[in-house]
């Protein structure tokens, strides 16, 4: 089967628009402590204290189109790692209907950091542990059946100098009392001279999300970095790869101690100190065959044929959109006066964008947790609160099923998987035809599914869509040149029209389909 020109597309979801109504000022059905009695109720004051910021909000050139203004919230959290979910959590059961901008690129995907990785074992709660995309979509099932309102969205543009505060994303401008920045932080990158033409096509910067890749699998690769991360994804890539290089800078390994002895006692692990990486070298297919290499001791220059780089040398924290509004340590770490209060008064931090030093799930968590709980004292302090009551109200969200593996294959349905029901679509359907290629470790693929889903649902009788997974159907994906996940390719009449590796703008598939319909 010519699948050679399947292109892979993947997908995220949006959670269901929340119907955004206040519904009253009363107490909360199941109030939290702190909140019970200290909510006022007092829904005019707070209604015409809405009506006064409305009308001072500074005009901005680049401000959305009226229509698609808000009125105004108790808070916004940006960020849907443990910090900004936990912070959700607290303040949509004190009833604040929190709205959090989960992101969808900018700064790493919705749920995270912990949705590019397998097993956390070390979060309270799970004694036989709990894969990381798992423990984030639970809480993000927690802070949704609270009320919080959740929009897959990235923030683009902040304003917390003047008040209320006004937040931007791509979709939508919100005007609010306070804010939570829980945006985490971003993978680093070496920024070699040839590191754009190489990734995704041999460089990544998620071992879990790509190990499985036919790119990689059974290869040499390379991990660069010395300290944890580096060395987890080491060890990842040794179920996959013929062999990994671990390269390190110093003369020694940053990562701890119990680390560094499953590194040093891995035979499948080599690992080079006083090792820099200088650039990407190509094969002249144009494909990756190796990484030049430099000493830092001798400045002797090598080449190491690998066939794949992963970086695995920190986080950059994702404070840009604060910068010239709230104080900043000189890594860029937001500067919080306790625990989240920052410089800015009604403006909080949690988890990684203000700890440079723990960096933990769990601390990320509890940091959201008394972020949310400031809110509400700092809301109630300065007479602001207007107290929302949600309905408890429970996500169902549409899977793809596996019928057409169980079932036998009927073509009049939009939604299948499997590489039977691709090869009949690819050959049959008149339709464009979506494919979303997954593996079973990779967090953004998870998000992006749902979001895909949503898309194709849209444009039911348009299309057909077809999800791999790329360790079940293995040839299938090589056929395909799949070198990571999620990836998406759309094709009509066994035409490859395109192909969009990890998780794009919701406009993006949605412009493929609408313009090849
Ligand atoms: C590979 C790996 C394995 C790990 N394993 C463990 C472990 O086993 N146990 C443990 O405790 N910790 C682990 N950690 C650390 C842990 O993941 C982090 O400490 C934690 O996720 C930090 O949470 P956070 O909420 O502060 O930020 P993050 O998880 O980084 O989440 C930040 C969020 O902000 C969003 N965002 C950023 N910019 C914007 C914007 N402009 N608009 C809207 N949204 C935005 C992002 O989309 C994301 O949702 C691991 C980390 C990595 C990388």
């Amino acid at each position: 089967m010519a699948v050679t020109r399947l292109a892979v597309a993947a997908a995220l979801s949006t959670a269901p628009p929340s119907s955004r109504r206040r519904r009253g000022f009363l107490h909360s059905c199941r109030p939290l402590p702190a909140a019970a009695g200290a909510t006022p109720a007092r829904p005019a004051k707070a209604l015409r204290a809405a009506a006064a910021a409305d009308e001072e909000a500074p005009a901005s050139a680049t401000a959305p189109p009226p229509d698609l203004s808000r009125g105004l919230e108790n808070l916004v959290i940006i960020g849907s790692g443990p910090a900004g979910y936990t912070a959700a959590i607290y303040a949509a059961r004190a009833n604040l209907k929190p709205v959090v901008f989960e992101g969808y690129q900018v700064g790493g995907v919705p749920g995270g950091q912990l949705m590019t990785t397998t097993e956390v074992e070390n979060f309270p709660g799970f004694p036989d542990g709990i894969t990381g995309p798992d423990l984030m979509d639970k809480m993000r099932k927690q802070a949704e059946r609270w009320g919080a309102e959740l929009h897959q969205e990235d923030v683009e543009f902040v304003n917390v100098k003047s008040r209320p505060f006004v937040i931007r994303s791509s979709d939508r401008e919100v005007k609010c009392h306070s804010l939570i920045i829980a945006t985490g932080a971003n993978a680093k990158r070496l920024r070699l001279p040839r590191e754009d033409e190489f990734w995704s096509r041999g460089i990544s910067a998620c071992a879990i999300c790509d190990g499985a890749s036919p790119l990689f699998k059974g290869q040499v690769l390379a991990v660069v970095g010395g300290g944890d991360t580096a060395t987890e994804e080491a060890i990842y890539l040794t179920k996959y790869a013929r062999h990994v290089h671990l390269l390190v800078r110093k003369d020694q390994l940053r990562a701890s101690k119990a680390m560094q002895d499953r590194v040093l006692n891995n035979p499948n692990i080599t690992v080079h100190s006083n090792t820099e990486v200088v650039d990407v070298v190509s094969n002249t297919k144009g494909q990756m065959s190796g990484i030049q290499l430099k000493r830092s001791d001798t400045g002797e220059e090598s080449v190491l044929e690998v066939k794949g780089l992963f970086y695995g040398i920190g986080h950059t924290p994702n404070s840009q959109l604060l910068q010239g509004q709230i104080e900043l340590d000189d890594a860029g770490y937001i500067l919080v006066e306790g625990t989240a209060k920052t410089s800015v008064d009604g403006v909080f931090a949690a988890g990684d964008v203000q700890d440079h030093e723990w960096r933990q799930a769990v601390t990320a968590a509890g940091s959201g947790c008394v972020a949310a709980l400031s809110v509400e004292r700092y809301l109630v302090a300065n007479d602001l609160l207007v107290e929302f009551h949600q309905p408890v109200r429970e996500e169902k969200q549409k899977e793809i099923t596996g019928r057409d593996v169980e079932m036998g294959f009927d073509i009049s349905h939009t939604k299948h998987r499997g590489q039977y029901a691709l090869r009949k679509i690819y050959h049959e359907s008149p339709r464009v035809v979506c494919v979303l290629y997954t593996s079973p470790t990779c967090g953004p693929c998870r998000t992006l599914k749902p979001i895909l889903n949503k898309v194709i649902d849209e444009y039911n009788e348009h299309v057909h869509f077809v999800e791999i997974d790329i360790e079940e159907d293995p040839e299938i994906a090589e056929a395909a040149g799949i070198m990571g996940t999620p990836c998406v390719q759309f094709f009509k009449n066994k035409e490859m029209l395109r192909t969009l590796s990890g998780v794009k703008m919701k406009k993006e598939y949605r412009e493929l389909i609408e313009s090849n319909k």
